[in-house]
């Protein structure tokens, strides 16, 4: 019995490495030449985009603990994440977690009574509309921390984001130590996908890249045949796929099944110049930048929700983007050198890096469509935005399934 995992990206990577861990022979096809998906490196070893992950994303976190990359990802902010204010120059902490709220000196500004309220509600889920509106009477709480935590989360705009979806992020990292925030030491590549790939090789998966599913042939609820690239591999009777795939091409391979269709893009700015000492993750309101990720080895920019800045060229966005890195350094004194100067800068572009989060219940995919077909995703995984963490628990998920059939 051979499994079919269709897609490298992390909840491919999940999947074939439970499965292969588990005994079975595993097949994971990819149709690039890399794997990571929407987590990857580029060719010169930039990150498509900066990730983040939290404490609370256990499936992640057990990924990388498989792998052995666990250590390489590191905590830059443990005392709060830094947010310089580009209105009124404030530079301040604020804890991730609610938890820690208890210390004044760790709360987002504008934080009443009223707010708490209102933030327990959201958390519960019993009401879903955009979370502009749902905290209309809290501007400066949702300007100094709930605006910049929804659109990282949820990769769409204030006035279009679901308070039920954020209420799924709030309810997981109000435990203690499920705030930390985490992120690559050296980069996506080094600290994930070379690691899975190493393990992968280990369990004894085959990996196939420039292997492109172009269609399934199907009958009596079964797979029976994969259409990869130039090549039609039969199935055996004991034979089974995953397809973890985006949801557009999930859609393309399922005829008339319902995926989300709507997504939101991310910007990142990868400037090359040499940060901090070590690893630090910085927030900025009211400006372009969103979060600024120092590496020693060059400065990284993210812009989600990024609508209108991705129709913008690079060139036009470096220079302010550049102005509010400098600001913000100078304002959390990091050491090094911080010239007016923009040094060269790269755009990347993710169009359609996740879903769009809106208001109202996204389409629920099945876990497992045909007998011998299950689904893997961020997009599949309904208790959770499309995450790292969303794919990580689709991936196992998945996999289970498989195991049970
Ligand atoms: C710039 C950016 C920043 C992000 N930041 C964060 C963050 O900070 N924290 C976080 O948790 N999440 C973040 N995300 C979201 C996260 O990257 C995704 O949720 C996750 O990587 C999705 O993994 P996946 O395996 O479900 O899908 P994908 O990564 O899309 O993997 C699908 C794979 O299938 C391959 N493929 C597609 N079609 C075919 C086919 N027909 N045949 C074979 N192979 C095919 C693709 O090439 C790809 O490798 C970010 C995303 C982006 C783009």
């Amino acid at each position: 019995m051979t499994v079919h995992v269709v897609g490298a990206g992390v909840a491919g990577l999940v999947a074939a490495l439970g499965l292969a861990e588990a005994g079975r022979a595993v097949t994971l096809h990819e149709a690039t030449s890399v794997a990571g998906g929407r987590c990857r490196a580029l060719p010169d070893g930039t990150d498509n985009g900066t990730h983040a992950l939290m404490g609370a994303n256990h499936a992640a976190l057990r990924f990388l603990d498989a792998i052995g990359a666990r250590d390489r990802w590191v905590e830059p902010e443990p005392e709060g994440l830094p947010l310089f204010d580009l209105a009124d120059g404030s530079a301040r902490r604020v804890a991730a977690s609610p938890l820690a709220w208890r210390d004044p000196s760790k709360r987002p500004p504008g934080l009443t009574i009223g707010g708490v309220v209102t933030l327990l509600r959201i958390a519960s889920g019993i009401t879903d509309q955009p979370v502009a509106e749902a905290l209309a009477k809290h501007p400066a709480l949702l300007r100094s921390f709930i605006g910049p935590l929804t659109v990282a989360a949820l990769n769409t705009p204030l006035a279009e984001a679901s308070s039920a979806r954020l209420g799924q992020v709030l309810r997981r990292i109000r435990g203690t130590g499920a705030a930390r925030l985490l992120v690559a030491r050296d980069g996506l590549g080094p600290d994930l996908v070379a690691p899975a790939l190493t393990a992968l090789e280990r369990a004894g998966a085959t990996i196939r890249f420039g292997a492109r599913l172009r269609a399934m042939t199907m009958a009596e609820s079964r797979v029976i045949a994969l259409h990869l690239g130039e090549d039609t591999l039969p199935m055996g009777q004991d034979d089974a796929v995953i397809l973890a795939l985006p949801p557009w091409e999930t859609a393309r391979l399922i005829p008339g099944l319902r995926v989300p269709d709507r997504h939101a893009p991310i910007l990142n700015l990868h400037f090359a110049h040499p940060g901090a000492d070590r690893v630090r993750f910085l927030g900025v309101l009211g400006g372009l930048v969103q979060w600024v990720l120092v590496r020693p080895a060059g400065i990284s920019v993210t812009v989600s929700a990024a609508d209108a800045e991705a129709d913008e060229p690079v060139d036009a966005l470096a220079p302010q983007a550049w102005r509010e890195i400098i600001a913000t350094a100078r304002a959390f004194a990091l050491p090094g050198d911080w010239p007016d100067a923009p040094p060269p800068c790269r755009g990347v572009k993710e169009r359609r890096a996740t879903p769009r989060h809106g208001v109202g219940i996204p389409p629920v995919a099945p876990r497992q469509p045909m007998r011998n077909l299950a689904l893997a995703g961020d997009w599949t995984w309904p208790g959770l935005p499309a995450t790292i963490e969303a794919a990580a628990l689709s991936g196992e998920a998945a996999a289970g399934t498989v195991l049970r059939t």
